[in-house]
């Protein structure tokens, strides 16, 4: 069977991946599932060249290392808020300087947002999904999804910004939701049904 490789280290984004592939026939392997030990410097200026970066890098280790038979995926995300032209944007894991510190994030993005009227509030998740075959064929797919930031955190599910944004067709925050529900509207949830569509081909 095919193998699709996760290239990412985020144990709560690989979970939501693995998640909705899971009906696929294709084996989904993280990195660590792999014994792969590499952190890709995420240098570029926009989340599709930060996802190409990952997926090409580890495609290009597993070719070196004589692997056949495979997918490589992955997926650079984050939140762009409308009154701070967009950021933190591809700077979202390491808004407050620590890469992947949740909390902190949060709490600067609820200082920066601090007196900021609702209607000004607006943002949206951004997953950008690159992908690689084993034959070097690219292949780049984006899913975008609608929210405002509310004013405290509601909701302990999730990762990241969840409990901060809020999606208005569910009446709730995305640390509200079920993982279920995340992923049927999500960035990712979105990106990936389309992705799906392509991997089936290619299986
Ligand atoms: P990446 O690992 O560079 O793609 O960084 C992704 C960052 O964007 C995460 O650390 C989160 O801060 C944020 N992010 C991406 N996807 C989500 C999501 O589904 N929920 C909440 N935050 C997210």
């Amino acid at each position: 069977m095919k193998k699709l490789i996760l290239a990412s280290n985020n144990k709560k984004k690989i979970s939501e991946m693995k998640e909705i592939l899971k009906e696929m026939p294709i084996e989904v392997k993280s990195l660590a599932d792999e014994d792969i030990d590499i952190e890709v410097v995420e240098d570029g200026e926009t989340f599709e060249e930060n996802a190409k970066k990952k997926s090409r890098e580890i495609y290009e280790f597993l070719l070196k290392r004589g692997d056949e038979n495979f997918i490589v995926l992955s997926d650079d995300s984050g939140l762009s808020v409308d009154y701070l032209d967009g950021a933190p944007g591809v700077y979202s894991a390491r808004y407050a300087g620590q890469h992947g510190d949740d909390a902190r994030n949060n709490k600067k993005l609820l200082v920066e947002l601090s007196g900021i009227p609702k209607e000004k509030r607006g943002a949206k998740f951004t997953c950008q999904l690159a992908m690689f075959t084993d034959q070097g064929k690219y292949y780049a797919v984006k899913g975008e999804v609608k929210g405002y930031i509310i004013e405290e955190l509601h909701g302990e599910g999730g990762f990241g910004y969840d409990p901060l944004f809020f999606y208005e067709p569910l009446n709730k925050t995305f640390g509200e939701l079920t993982a279920q529900e995340k992923n049927e509207v999500s960035h990712r949830g979105v990106a990936l049904k389309e992705l799906k569509k392509i991997i089936s081909n290619l299986i």
